[in-house]
């Protein structure tokens, strides 16, 4: 009978606890999905972790104690997935010995400042990225969903990469043989990946190294008997072709390097084999400026090379092919969003196609469609609060002022140090 009471009692004291994590966003313009036209004057009502109504200001009923954020002029869409990211700055090398605050600032410089609740890291040391992972998911620092290929797959190290594994004292191994891909595809999943990366075209100082297709096939094969999906680096249209032979699933750039040569966009016949494989794009447009400033490459270059990424991703889009949003940040230290928007825009994809690339097709893509990618009861409270309304201006989807990850507040543009930012919602 005591017991039974003490029961009723803590069931009783339930709702006053979880009060405490009540967070409503109040007069806001929304954007529930992509294919949907805004609501105005919209409240979204948080709890814990979960979204739990959307609706007008005036009628949706806030629990007295919330916590409330006055969105007035705002802007609200899901949170943002970047399908092409790498845990390789310095800063978040070596992450057992590395004290929080330096992880914390980086991943804020690099993902939630910028609206990202989740990252696909695709080729990472494993136990790195795993150990930033758990320290997230455990609440000591703040920062997006991470989910991670890992080490990746190549036949020979690419050229850029060998001279960072030996300023940073790392190693990422070679594939070789069948047998040995394959049992480090099982080790890797077993270790946590949540898919497998492969070069087909792997870029050295003067070719371009492709993967014999047996072996591409192997490693394929088996993330797919795992149930994971594969990124490909293709470097060349030839480097396409083989991912398609080997049975890829996403493309993690378009293609401009043809063996040292510019590269030609791509012909219907690749884009509609892409198209008939579901195969998905990450463009990472902003790469190839990037690389061509470094390489101290002239403005012409620069513009042709930029040319024709922006007509390959023009071919796959108007094709109907998925595109998912990603960068190489991580790579690449350019953080700043815009500019990957503006090229994307570009390549004819309008505001609704553009927040689909960041949420609803990468939360179809990656299995998480029924908890992401859209705001609506009973999804994970994954939110990007913007500054302005990406509908007139595609780039405002850059200006973030807050990012909500599981109902938390991981970036407040108004207290930018991590140190404010880690407080929770009161
Ligand atoms: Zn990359």
């Amino acid at each position: 009978m005591r017991l039974f009471a003490l029961a009723a009692l803590t069931l009783l004291l339930l709702p006053c606890t979880a009060q405490a994590t009540d967070l409503a966003l109040t007069n806001a313009t929304v954007y529930t999905q992509p294919d949907r036209p805004p609501l105005h004057d919209a409240t979204i009502l948080i709890h814990d972790t979960r979204i739990v109504a959307v609706g007008p200001t005036k009628s949706t009923k806030l629990p007295t104690t919330a916590r409330i954020i006055d969105c007035t002029g705002l802007t609200i869409t899901a949170g943002f997935w970047n399908s092409h990211v790498h845990f390789l700055p310095p800063q978040l090398l070596h992450a057992d010995h590395q004290p929080p605050a330096v992880l914390n600032a980086q991943l804020q410089t690099m993902f939630t400042r910028w609206g990202f609740t989740t990252v696909f890291d695709v080729a990472s040391p494993l136990s790195n990225t795993s150990n930033i992972r758990s320290q997230i998911e455990a609440g000591k620092l703040l920062g997006p969903h991470v989910l991670t290929v890992g080490d990746p797959f190549w036949v020979k190290t690419p050229v850029y990469v060998q001279r960072y594994l030996a300023e940073y004292n790392i190693t990422m191994p070679e594939a070789h043989s069948i047998p040995e891909a394959v049992a480090r595809v099982d080790r890797q999943i077993q270790d946590g990946a949540d898919g497998i990366k492969i070069f087909a075209g792997s870029i050295e100082a003067d070719h371009v190294e492709l993967m014999p297709l047996d072996l591409a096939r192997a490693i394929v094969a088996e993330a797919h008997r795992h149930n994971k999906l594969v990124f490909s680096h293709p470097s060349t249209i030839k480097g396409v072709e083989l991912s398609l032979d080997a049975g890829v699933d996403i493309l993690a750039h378009v293609t401009t390097d043809e063996a040292g040569e510019s590269g030609t966009t791509w012909p219907p016949e690749l884009v509609a084999r892409m198209k008939a494989a579901h195969m998905s794009l990450v463009p990472t447009l902003t790469l190839f400026d990037v690389e061509l400033q470094k390489g101290k490459a002239s403005p012409e270059v620069t513009q042709q090379v930029i040319a024709l990424a922006v007509s390959q991703l023009y071919a796959y889009a108007s094709a109907g092919g998925q595109i998912l949003f990603g960068t190489d940040i991580g790579y690449i230290d350019h953080y700043d969003t815009a500019e990957e928007f503006q090229l994307m825009s570009r390549a004819g994809m309008t505001f609704p196609q553009v927040l689909a690339s960041l949420t609803t097709n990468p939360a179809q893509r990656f299995g998480y469609a029924s908890r992401s990618g859209r705001i609506t009861p009973g999804f994970d409270a994954d939110l990007v609060i913007l500054k302005s309304d990406p509908a007139t201006d595609v780039t405002a989807l850059s200006h973030v002022a807050y990012t909500i990850r599981n109902g938390q507040i991981i970036f407040n543009s108004q207290s930018p140090a991590t140190q404010n930012s880690s407080q929770q919602p009161q």
